[in-house]
């Protein structure tokens, strides 16, 4: 999986795409969104308050949740005063169930690998390979 923005390597556990997905209850943006590092969309990042998580700022004015505490600023007139923190409870929910997801997934495979059916067939490919080769020979 690679990030759309910066093009480089990138797991499921770093993807802002997903989070989204998650804050929002949009399993459906994952069908046709590419995927994101987190930190590569810090309009998003910004949201995240987690202590596990090295906070983002978007200085950008058109995101910086910073500003939307202000009654003048726009996104405050349009959604109101809590709508900051609203994002911020949402994004950081959605960050850890993806952390915790992530995990799990982590666990499930780490179990499979010492499992005996995967250790046999582990061990088959292994015989097989090696006949393959003295074959070749
Ligand atoms: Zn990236």
């Amino acid at each position: 999986m690679t990030c759309d923005k910066c093009k480089k390597e990138m797991t499921a556990r770093e993807d802002a795409v997903r989070v989204s997905a998650i804050a929002w209850n949009e399993p459906m943006t994952l069908l046709f969104a590419g995927a994101r590092h987190i930190r590569c969309s810090p309009s998003r990042a910004q949201h995240i308050v987690h202590p596990d998580f090295e906070p983002v700022v978007d200085d950008r004015p058109q995101f910086d949740k910073r500003l939307w505490d202000d009654p003048e600023s726009r996104v405050y007139q349009e959604r109101g005063s809590g709508y900051r923190k609203e994002c911020e409870r949402r994004y950081t929910d959605a960050w850890v169930q993806l952390q915790d997801e992530c995990d799990e997934e982590e666990a499930k495979e780490k179990a499979f690998k010492r499992s005996r059916n995967y250790l046999e067939v582990m061990a088959k490919i292994k015989k097989i390979k090696e006949g393959k080769k003295k074959n070749d020979d």
